[in-house]
């Protein structure tokens, strides 16, 4: 019979847990928890927090008691496991409450401790008032400051997706929102001009945004606390949530001589096992493969941590099971925007020196002759060489979810944009179009290998050569006039482009773009059947408005503003 422990009891820990049972009737499993509860709905606390989810009993997702009658695993919960004696197969723990400590024997274990808050050391920190956001007690005092004191208005350090969640659900609690991001923009994993769509609609929602900028004191006078950032901005708050990142809770491992990475992540090889045979590991704490690129990543999703835990216990108990890496698949709302990523994104790919084409696309969750259609835009980084799919990232309203999805499971399937273009997805009105978003991204990707396409990125536009170069905005006014309209270009409705042919200039680039790309595309056809050289602007303006200042591109301003 093995013997299994299990350090951490949450998404890692307690999945690990009951596949160990599953798997193994015999096993004699014992599961240590620090906090006061196993297996709870981490994923949920924001929600909670903004009354969306109206009862605390909704986020257990089980109990000790569940735990026992139907699993037969033993949960020790407030008691935090203080070194793992390697030689003599212990671990030793304390009883949170009490201080008792005691030792149990293993034969295998599983870590699943997780990641705590960073909390840097910045002068003032340990002010009252000053929250991280991770478990049940965090959110309890939380959600008592905001049910028992009036909140004015709140400082949420960190523009990640815990940061912009709280900020959305401390909205929702009529509370004033200030995000202060250090880098140039929120929702790190999402490329700058995908994510200024977010700054955008989180300003239209009254949020306040001060990126490129940190926390650099805090401080309280007249009963509320005084947020300082390094650039010198001063603002006063009743409450401040650090959403900042998170950093492996690995000392245990660490302590107990098994092999971490730089940042603190626990390593494990593809069976989840760490540089002790006997001991496994998963969750927010390891440094797992990049499914794409094969490159070691630490991805602090509880999806991840959810299969690896099924997989750890599979291999702690006999069989072999093999995690191949993640591709990141993220979602985050964002009042009423869903932002999500999966796989690399193109600021990755740069970095790790990766070759690669991008596409914009936009897209509708379903016909738009159908009530209640929302506008998306997709997109795709993509091999120049063999288009097979990279990465995607998706922002806008309803049915994001469901394309990032479907990219992700593209991604993980090695498909081709060729591919993505062939998907039988499944089409009436109110779900989605006959040719889905995603169908859409692949034909543009497509068109770009095939040669029938060529494009200009928006981080290229900055990069124009006057003297070569033709800027041509191809819509109609109207929508100059409404919306502004890149400074510098001319304007060529496409109805009028065939009769401006004989007027072209052959030693001429012409950048076309329209608002979202798909005049642009039918400009493109034209002027190159025609012997021109031409670019069209992927994603058109309707991407580059919100991040015209990110782009150094300047915008004429619209004519009307009614
Ligand atoms: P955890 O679930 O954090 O569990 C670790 C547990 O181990 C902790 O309870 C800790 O007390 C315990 N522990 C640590 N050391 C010891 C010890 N020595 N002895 C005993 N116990 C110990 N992910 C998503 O994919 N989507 C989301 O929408 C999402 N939203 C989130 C919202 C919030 C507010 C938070 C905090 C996280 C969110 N996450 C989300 C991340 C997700 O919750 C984590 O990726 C996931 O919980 C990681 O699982 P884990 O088992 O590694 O760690």
């Amino acid at each position: 019979m093995t013997k299994l422990v299990i350090i951490g009891g949450v998404a890692g820990g307690a999945t690990a847990a009951t596949r160990a049972r599953r798997v193994d009737e015999h096993a004699q499993i014992v599961l240590f928890e620090r906090g006061e509860d196993v297996s709870f709905a981490n994923c949920g606390l924001p929600y909670y927090i903004g009354g969306v989810i109206e009862n605390r009993n909704d986020l257990l997702v089980s109990s000790p008691g569940q735990m026992k009658s139907r699993y037969k695993i033993e949960v020790r919960l407030r008691t935090e496991v203080t070194a793992i004696d390697r030689s003599n197969k212990r671990v030793l723990f304390k009883k949170v409450r009490t201080g008792q400590t005691g030792e149990e024997s293993y034969d295998k274990i599983i870590l699943a401790p997780g990641a705590e808050p960073v909390r840097p050391p910045l002068p003032g920190l340990d002010q009252e008032g000053i929250h991280s956001l991770r478990g049940l007690p965090d959110t309890d005092r939380i959600k008592a400051r905001l049910d028992l004191n009036p909140v004015q208005s709140a400082v949420v350090v960190g523009g990640g997706f815990i940061g912009l969640e709280m900020a959305e659900n401390l909205a929702r609690r009529g509370v004033g929102v200030t995000v202060v991001e250090m880098l140039d923009q929120v929702m790190a994993p999402l490329d700058p001009e995908m994510a200024a769509l977010v700054e955008d609609h989180l300003r239209a929602q009254g949020v306040r945004l001060i990126l490129g900028d940190g926390v650099k004191s805090f401080a309280r006078a007249d009963g509320r606390l005084k947020v300082a950032t390094q650039k010198g901005l001063e603002m006063d708050a009743d409450l401040v949530l650090l959403a900042i990142g998170v950093r492996p809770e690995s000392g245990l491992a660490r302590a107990a001589g098994l092999e971490t990475a730089p940042g603190g992540h626990i390593m494990v090889d593809e069976t989840l096992r760490t540089s002790d045979p006997d001991i496994f590991a998963v969750g927010d704490a390891v440094m797992i493969k990049d499914f794409v690129t094969g490159r070691p990543v630490a991805v602090a999703l509880a999806g991840p941590a959810n299969k690896q835990a099924r997989l750890a216990a599979d291999n702690a108990l006999g069989r072999r099971s093999i995690y191949r890496g993640s591709v990141g698949t993220a979602a985050v709302k964002v009042f009423g925007l869903t932002a999500a990523s999966t796989g690399l994104s193109e600021k990755t790919l740069r970095a790790a020196g990766i070759p690669y084409l991008a596409s914009y696309t936009h897209g509708s969750s379903h016909a738009s002759y159908y009530p209640g259609s929302e506008n998306m835009v997709v997109k795709l980084v993509f091999s120049p060489e063999s288009g097979r799919l990279l990465g995607s990232q998706i922002v806008g309203g309803s049915g994001v979810d469901k394309r990032i999805d479907v990219l992700a499971t593209a991604i993980r399937g090695g498909l081709t944009v060729f591919d993505l273009e062939e998907l039988d997805l499944a089409y009436a009105p109110p779900y989605s179009s006959a040719k889905d978003p995603v169908n859409v991204a692949g034909f543009v990707a497509a068109n770009l290998l095939k040669g029938d396409l060529v494009n200009i990125l928006p981080q290229e536009l900055a990069g124009l050569d006057p003297d070569r170069d033709v800027l041509v905005d191809l819509r109609q006014k109207v929508e100059l006039d409404e919306l502004g309209y890149l400074a510098g270009a001319v304007h060529w409705p496409l109805p009028e482009l065939r009769r401006k042919l004989t007027d072209l200039d052959k030693s001429k680039r012409y950048v076309l773009y329209c608002a979202e790309g798909m005049r642009g595309y039918l400009a493109y056809r034209i002027l190159a059947q025609h012997g021109f050289e031409a670019v069209n602007l992927s994603g058109g303006y309707d991407l580059i408005r919100p991040a015209a200042d990110r782009l150094a591109l300047k915008l004429q301003q619209p004519s009307r503003n009614d």
